[in-house]
């Protein structure tokens, strides 16, 4: 990046290809604030904050951690970065069992078409007691069903389960409490309760090895 062409760009676009860069890559976006004050001041703002690419940060990041790393995933909470919410909204269920604020962050992270928002709803559902487990059922059979399954699903399937393994699990639901969706006595073929079970007993696995 040429600073003298950079610098004759309008502030908000100047914002905006910092934003992209830090979308693509943490790295990037570290290695770009070491570049110069000003892309420093610029990768600092809030809308800059709520893009940037979180997925190389472990999972367990947001479950325990201080100083300059605790304080970049809040910058990134407070701005509304859709993966930030959507790991808090993990955390907040399973660790700490903090159901209306895990829904809240999930929530949120939906409004903003995060892709794994729906799928840890639809398990949220399914532990949160027989009478949800129809509204659980329906919501992980659209997720499977969607464009999005094939490439995201198994990512979030694999940072819970590194969640799970990780990190001490305090949500009674999840410990206790082992929800069942289809009835396989009857051969039935593969169905969307059938689906939902098989999602569950990844969980069921990553916690009995804890
Ligand atoms: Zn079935």
């Amino acid at each position: 990046m040429s600073s003298s062409n950079f610098e004759d760009l309008s502030l908000d676009l100047q914002t905006e290809i910092v934003a992209r860069v830090a979308s693509t890559s943490l790295a990037d976006y570290f290695n770009m604030k070491k570049s110069c004050k000003k892309i420093r001041y610029l990768a600092e703002e809030g809308f800059v904050y709520g893009k940037v690419c979180l997925e190389k940060i472990p999972i367990d990041a947001w479950y325990s951690s201080n100083g300059r790393i605790s304080l970049f995933i809040n910058q990134c909470l407070e701005n509304e970065n859709p993966e930030a919410l959507f790991r808090q909204a993990m955390v907040e269920y399973f660790c700490w069992g903090e159901i209306e604020t895990a829904t809240e962050y999930v929530n949120s992270a939906a409004v903003l078409d995060h892709h794994g928002a729906a799928y840890l709803l639809g398990l949220m559902l399914l532990f949160h007691g027989e009478e949800y487990k129809y509204d659980g059922i329906k919501m992980l059979s659209t997720v499977k069903k969607s464009s999005c399954f094939n490439g995201s699903v198994p990512t979030y399937r694999k940072l819970l389960i590194e969640l799970l393994r990780k990190t001490k699990i305090q949500n009674l639901d999840v410990l206790y409490y082992r929800p069942s969706c289809c009835d396989d006595r009857v051969f039935h073929g593969y169905c969307d309760a059938c689906f939902c079970d098989f999602e569950l007993s990844y969980i069921f696995n990553a916690l009995d090895r804890c």
